[in-house]
């Protein structure tokens, strides 16, 4: 069992007040808190060892690189890759996508086609329909269903010979729906489609393993896994990484450099141009031991007893609706109360020190499939407690009272 009340001293910003209320923070699902371990891991770097890497003979150079090059091994331990080489340091899931896409322009023809859910978050439609309009391709929607799921029949029918690429969630962020990716996969791969799936908010809750999974592509970003912004992982299987042309051009990349011509350096560093986010990649790897040293069984298992709770709380507040039904989701509650806006919710609840998300969660499309402009998510961690709940629960109570 998780030792909560040690866990919580380990993220100094859970002990803060805002707005005169102990910090309630639910709004995990867009960026979680970052643990003491990682934020020293940090400041080691700038204090002890600060240095560009790969290039380096000198001590701090080298010493910055192995913790980089570790942080590497790091992901792909925990990923299960089957090559260090496979592990591409990004700015985050939004990179990690956009490479991808970018990449593939030269592999899509008119006439082809491409296949999103309609469970997507912005980032993983927008750059398909840039890549669409580049190419000639179309994008096929699989549709999804009044709970919140995946509709597989509607996958199965739009699925053919003519299908190139599949992207999908591992979970929705605006739902917490975790999708059927495996057999996604499974059915893709038997019409030789590569598929793209966007882990952003499966992995600080479930530990996805590459190779089992068979998945083409898996990109992450570490502030949704206690590590810090601007850091993220693609994971690629190696044949596609080396068929795709490098995203960027510049230094680190190359192997040898002419005005005639230039050779592209072997992988990872053909998509690694430029001085990449050194820290935080070293923070990440740091994330994703303190991860490990709870145990991604057990942070599953703790998280998913605040969700049963907090469900059933939420459902006796008369008027109340949740989006998102499924029996397999994260701890991830999408919610409305009769015709209040979420905004106005938001608000009050966060007066009273409680942080929630509103709007459409960068998922306008499913906010259109239940008509309605927004939700108010609450997005649970390990650090959260059923205590937090009971005050979240008073402050919806409240604020309802005060809006209606
Ligand atoms: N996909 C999903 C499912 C997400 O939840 C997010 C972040 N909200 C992203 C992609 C984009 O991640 P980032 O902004 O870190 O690039």
């Amino acid at each position: 069992m998780l030792d909560i009340e040690r866990i919580r001293a380990d993220f100094p910003i859970l002990s803060r007040k805002v707005n005169g209320h102990p910090l309630v923070y639910f709004d995990n699902a867009a960026t979680s808190q970052t643990p003491k371990q990682v934020i020293d891991c940090i400041v080691d770097y700038y204090q002890n060892y600060n240095a560009n890497i790969h290039r380096g003979v000198h001590s701090l150079s080298q010493e910055a690189t192995e913790a980089y090059e570790d942080a590497r091994i790091a992901l792909q331990k925990f990923f299960n890759a089957g090559k260090k080489e496979e592990i591409i340091f990004t700015a985050g899931t939004t990179h990690g996508i956009n490479l991808v896409a970018s990449g593939f322009a030269s592999h899509i023809n008119e006439g082809d086609e491409i296949m999103v859910s309609a469970l997507e978050h912005h980032s993983n439609i927008v750059p398909w329909q840039m890549l669409c309009e580049k190419t000639g391709a179309k994008l096929r929607v699989i549709p999804m269903t009044e709970e919140g799921e995946l509709d597989m029949n509607g996958f199965h029918t739009l699925l053919s010979n003519k299908t190139k690429l599949v992207f999908v969630n591992h979970v929705s962020n605006a739902l917490g729906t975790i999708n059927p990716i495996k057999e996604i996969i499974e059915q893709a791969h038997k019409v030789g489609a590569a598929v793209l799936v966007d882990g952003a908010q499966a992995a600080p809750h479930i530990q996805a393993d590459v190779q089992a999974l068979d998945v083409d592509f898996y990109v992450v970003s570490a502030h949704k896994m206690y590590g810090p912004t601007g850091v993220g992982m693609l994971y690629g299987k190696e044949k596609w990484l080396n068929k795709l042309p490098p995203y960027q051009g510049g230094g680190e990349m190359i192997e040898e450099v002419t005005f005639e011509k230039t050779s592209y350096a072997g992988l990872p560093h053909k998509f690694e141009a430029g001085t990449p986010n050194i820290c935080g990649g070293i923070a990440f790897g740091c994330a994703i031991n303190y991860l490990l040293d709870l145990g991604m069984d057990k942070i599953a298992e703790y998280e998913d007893k605040l969700l049963q709770y907090a469900t059933k709380e939420l459902l006796e507040i008369d008027g109340l609706k949740i989006y998102g039904t499924s029996k397999k989701k994260t701890a991830v509650i999408s919610f409305n109360i009769e015709d209040l806006h979420p905004y106005d919710i938001g608000t009050i609840v966060d007066k009273l020190g409680i942080a929630v998300r509103t709007g459409h969660h960068c998922a306008q499309p499913i906010m259109d499939f239940y008509k309605i402009p927004g939700t108010i998510r609450a997005s649970f961690s390990f650090y959260n407690t059923k205590k937090e709940i009971d005050t979240f629960l008073n402050a919806v109570k409240r604020a309802k009272i005060m809006l209606s």
